[in-house]
């Protein structure tokens, strides 16, 4: 009998796992989705060089790359469009790929396509609400909101970050609010002021008082995504977030009240506040997931990973790659036991061995994103501000974006190979 396993969300590590773990017949998986069918949500992300690779091996890399704004240099800029350096946020000759910015439906929408067409089951309008744990080596049931209930050997929670396995395998861990708030949008090409005013994209605008990314975000550079991550200390309820993300009026004033300065900001910025059209506005509340001590359950028949497991603020642009490298990483762990049994025991060796591997990253890339936050603080004399202008240029000068970014963008699973190589199985 295969291992069967149920993955719950069918979002970006849902899909992705599946497709991973088809490479062995002895494992087979089901998903299940609490969204219905054809749902589309959420903003533009970037996806570094770690989230292509693995997109890569999954063959979906060629799909993407005919829909997505692929670049390399990212330049960071005062307020006023002036130059204060460039960042690789991906490099074809020394990471293996570009970076690439594109809207998360599309990635969701290729996984999920490639996945059913490679025979994987998607079970939509599926709200996982309870898992239980049958005796020693026996697995899962699964409750859902509709009183449907399925079994299965293991139960793998990528389900995001109000995760319902992360409260099965520790109960009460909810995710926290970040006290800071992401408002996105995007126009065409053609409404951005003078075509973008001379100023070359994709951009980060640093501010005193505030910070807004420009970024190309469709293949023919037409579609113009724009991002400004700020300080929002009011944590506010479910329905009142909901309420702010569809009060578009309020959403256009917190862009121009921060972005609609004249003498501040360069007047493509102030433009866009102005002219984005109110459909595309959408604010996105950053709440994180707490510090767990394990990502899965005592007998390690329900684990989480990607948001579910270690959600963080998208200051680093690096929350999907985390999520990808995950289930790379798991597949492989997986694999190592197979022909040998899925015993309780045997599955707690690999998956500590994957959790610790997996936490090495994470540490590295929150620590990056926590860099990135600090960095486009608002704030600050205007002498603090050129200083701070002065001290990114040294800094992207003479540390280049490799020796930053390298250890990050330039992942593979070698050294997890090694661990598991090294395992008594
Ligand atoms: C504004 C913003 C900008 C971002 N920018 C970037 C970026 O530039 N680069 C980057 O790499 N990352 C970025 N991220 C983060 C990135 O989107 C996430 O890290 C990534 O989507 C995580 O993937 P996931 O599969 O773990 O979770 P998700 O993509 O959130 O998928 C979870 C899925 O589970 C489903 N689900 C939830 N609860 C249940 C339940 N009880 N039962 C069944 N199904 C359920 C959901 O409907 C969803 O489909 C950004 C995030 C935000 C909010």
């Amino acid at each position: 009998m295969p291992f069967n396993i149920a993955i719950v969300g069918a979002g970006l590590a849902g899909p992705a796992l599946a497709l991973e773990l088809l490479r062995f017949p002895e494992i087979t998986t089901r998903i299940y989705e609490l969204r219905p069918e054809g749902y589309e949500q959420g903003q533009h992300i970037s996806l570094a060089p770690n989230a292509l690779r693995v997109l890569r091996n999954l063959g979906v890399y060629e799909k993407l790359t005919a829909i997505g704004n692929s670049y390399e240099e990212l330049h960071l800029r005062n307020s006023i469009g002036g130059y204060i350096a460039t960042f690789h946020n991906g490099h074809k000759r020394d990471y293996g790929f570009a970076a690439m910015r594109i809207h998360r439906r599309h990635v969701q929408r290729v996984l999920c396509e490639e996945a059913i067409a490679r025979g994987v089951q998607i079970i939509h309008g599926m709200k996982l609400v309870k898992v239980t744990e049958r005796s020693r080596d026996k697995g899962v049931e699964l409750l859902f909101g509709n009183g449907q209930t399925e079994s299965a050997d293991m139960v793998v929670g990528t389900d995001g970050l109000h995760s319902a396995v992360r409260q099965y395998v520790q109960p009460g861990a909810d995710s926290i609010y970040a006290h800071m708030l992401g408002v996105t949008g995007f126009l065409s090409k053609k409404d951005l002021y003078n075509q973008g005013d001379g100023i070359e994209l994709p951009s980060h605008f640093i501010g005193r008082n505030g910070f807004l990314a420009v970024m190309p975000s469709d293949l023919s550079g037409n579609e113009i995504g724009f991002f400004s991550t700020m300080e929002f200390p009011e944590e506010k309820s479910r329905e009142e977030w909901n309420a702010l993300f569809h009060d578009k009026n309020k959403i256009r004033t917190i862009l121009t009240e921060r972005f609609g300065m004249e003498q501040d900001w360069a007047q493509l910025i102030e433009s866009i506040g102005k002219t984005a059209p109110d459909e595309t506005l959408c604010t996105w509340p950053f709440y994180v997931a707490p510090p767990l001590s394990s990502w899965s359950s005592a007998s390690n028949r329900a684990l989480i990973l990607g948001d579910a497991a270690h959600a963080m603020i998208p200051t680093g642009g690096l929350g999907a790659s985390l999520a990808l490298e995950d289930t790379e990483c798991l597949a492989l762990a997986l694999s190592s036991i197979i022909g040998k049994g899925f015993t309780d025991k045997r599955l707690g060796r690999v998956l500590d061995a994957w959790e610790a591997h997996r936490k090495v990253r994470l540490k590295l890339i929150q620590d990056f994103t926590d860099r990135n936050r600090r960095m486009r603080q608002p704030g600050g004399s205007p002498i603090a501000q050129v200083i701070k202008e002065w001290v990114l240029w040294a800094a992207l000068r003479f540390v280049p974006s490799g020796r930053i970014a390298g250890p990050i963008y330039s992942y593979d699973t070698t050294d997890f190979k090694n661990i598991l190589s090294t395992l008594d199985l």
